[in-house]
């Protein structure tokens, strides 16, 4: 049974059976959605936990967040925003860019807010999902698990965290209602949030202190407003925008080069980054704990112009002796030393190649994504399909990551391959589909090989995107143009198809 969800999509009783169910509401359940109701697809429904759209952009409200993607690049292809006041965007100004795309495009009705989805089983007789959520349960002829690699914090398992008296809280869980003005913090982490945070309120607390576990590579942030003419210029001149946008995309695309095939030509990078860390920390002790042991690239390479500086306050201390415990109200290091805390900020990551939400979803014989993960890696043909999972399709699946470019490009290739999947399954009247094990075992394989050479397997660090197997599950080892090309069209020969 189809029903009209767009009057219905409030009211969850009424809803029995979709077409298509999305997970979540973020940059890519958006994208998806979109393309759903261009093509007239009507049966469709987003779930989303949160109370709006925007995923993690709606989640990391944290002082100083913003994107290190320029912002005329991050922004989707069929809906650029003329009206950027920065090249390089905050939080809020994203946040509103993307809700403003969900009104524009007429798709904030085709959304389940307040929805969470806690458990999702194919049903192989009736060839659907059955999903169980906050609101009730839901059935659909097709799944897509768009619910981010970033969205699940990771919470460190310290010994004594749990007896802390004082105020902590996840960089992604920010509480707004805590002041820290002039209190004592601690920053745990010094990742892409961390180095965003830590200038943030470095001026508004009483001390700061910033736990380094491995020293990230930084660059210079190229951010500056926009002057009125060029705002006027993207707005009002043909093709200027698409332009500035193209001439970003590809100055970013040239990295893929040094990062998955030939580390050495980010040795430029290294030189810049280390001629940046001695302009901007003049104490050679400090600055010699802030350099970091592995090749630029390894994990992330961060921007930032004012975090290095930060440790030049007096009320600013960097911490690289391992944490040994937390107390009520203090943090002891590996050295003995406490040091007294009112408010700790984990700044930690996420659980991306070990996301629970795995474990909610079961296949074929009872297995979860995460058994099946557990015993032959994150394997998932073109970061979007898995043998085992008919009927289902990732966003911003296994190595879909990019380390040198906007992820809104890889979200709209995987969209395009999406759309046609669906469009052959419909067309064909099929019941089931599902990728042939051979071509993702295939593919796993093409991965493996060109990872191998890749910065991220070769540069000396650990990082997050590698999974417990030590295989790098997470980035696309190529050019992101790369995958646009092979996501253009759903390659059927791939897939078991049923009628
Ligand atoms: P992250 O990059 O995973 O950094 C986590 C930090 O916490 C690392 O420094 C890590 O140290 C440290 N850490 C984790 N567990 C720890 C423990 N038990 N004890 C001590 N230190 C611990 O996380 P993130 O900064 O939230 O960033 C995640 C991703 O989000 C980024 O890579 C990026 O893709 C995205 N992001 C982007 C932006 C942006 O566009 N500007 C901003 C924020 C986030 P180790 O390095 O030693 O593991």
């Amino acid at each position: 049974m189809e029903i009209d969800l767009v009057s219905d999509a409030q009211s969850p009783q009424a809803i029995r059976h979709v077409g298509v169910a999305v997970i979540g509401g973020g940059l890519a359940g958006l994208a998806a959605a979109i393309r759903f109701r261009e093509r007239g697809w009507q049966d469709f429904l987003v779930l989303e936990r949160g109370d709006r759209v925007g995923g993690t952009w709606r989640d990391n409200t944290y002082p100083g967040a913003a994107c290190d993607v320029p912002s005329h690049l991050y922004s989707y292809s069929f809906a650029l925003n003329p009206g950027w006041t920065r090249s390089f965007s905050r939080q809020p100004e994203i946040q509103r860019y993307i809700e403003d795309v969900a009104d524009r495009y007429r798709v904030r009705d085709k959304h389940l807010f307040d929805c969470e989805v806690l458990g999702a089983t194919w049903l192989a007789d009736e060839a659907r999902w059955e999903l169980k959520t906050s609101k009730g349960l839901i059935t659909s002829d097709v799944m897509v698990g768009a619910f981010g690699a970033l969205c699940e914090p990771s919470l460190p398992d310290i010994k004594g965290i749990n007896s802390f008296a004082g105020h902590i809280c996840h960089s992604a869980r920010w509480d707004h209602d805590v002041d820290l003005a002039g209190k004592r913090v601690a920053v745990i982490g010094t990742g892409a949030s961390a180095v965003q945070i830590v200038p943030a309120i470095a001026d508004i607390v009483g001390r700061l202190d910033v736990y380094q576990r491995t020293a990230p590579w930084i660059l210079p942030r190229l951010d500056r407003r926009y002057t009125a003419p060029e705002r006027f210029a993207f707005r009002h001149v043909p093709g200027y925008q698409r332009l500035a946008r193209a001439v970003v995309y590809w100055a970013h695309e040239a990295q893929a080069v040094g990062l998955t095939r030939l580390p050495l030509l980010m040795k430029p990078m290294e030189l810049l980054a280390r001629a940046k860390l001695r302009r901007e920390v003049p104490d050679p002790a400090l600055r010699r704990r802030l350099r970091p042991d592995y090749t630029i690239g390894c994990k992330r390479i961060l921007l930032s112009n004012d975090y290095l500086p930060t440790f030049s306050r007096s009320n600013v201390r960097l911490v690289t002796d391992g944490i040994a415990e937390v107390r009520e109200n203090a943090i002891v290091t590996s050295d003995n030393e406490v040091h007294e805390v009112d408010v700790i900020v984990l700044a930690t990551g996420f659980h991306v190649t070990d996301s629970p939400t795995y474990r909610k979803i079961v296949g074929e014989n009872g297995r979860s994504l995460g058994d099946v993960f557990d015993d032959v890696g994150r394997q998932c043909y073109r970061g979007t399909a898995i043998a085992g999972f008919p009927n289902m399709f990732l966003l911003v699946g296994p190595n879909t990551g990019l380390g040198h470019n906007s992820m809104i490009y890889m979200i709209e290739a995987q969209v395009n391959y999406l759309m046609d999947a669906i469009a052959t399954f419909r067309r064909g009247g099929y019941r089931t589909v599902e990728v042939r094990r051979e071509a993702q075992e295939r593919y796993a394989r093409t991965l493996r090989r060109r990872l191998s050479r890749s910065v991220w397997n070769t540069g000396g660090c650990t990082s997050w995107y590698v999974d417990k197997h030590g295989a790098n599950t997470t980035i696309w080892p190529g050019l992101s143009y790369e995958f646009g090309r092979m996501t253009r069209s759903f390659d059927a020969d791939a897939f078991h198809l049923s009628t």
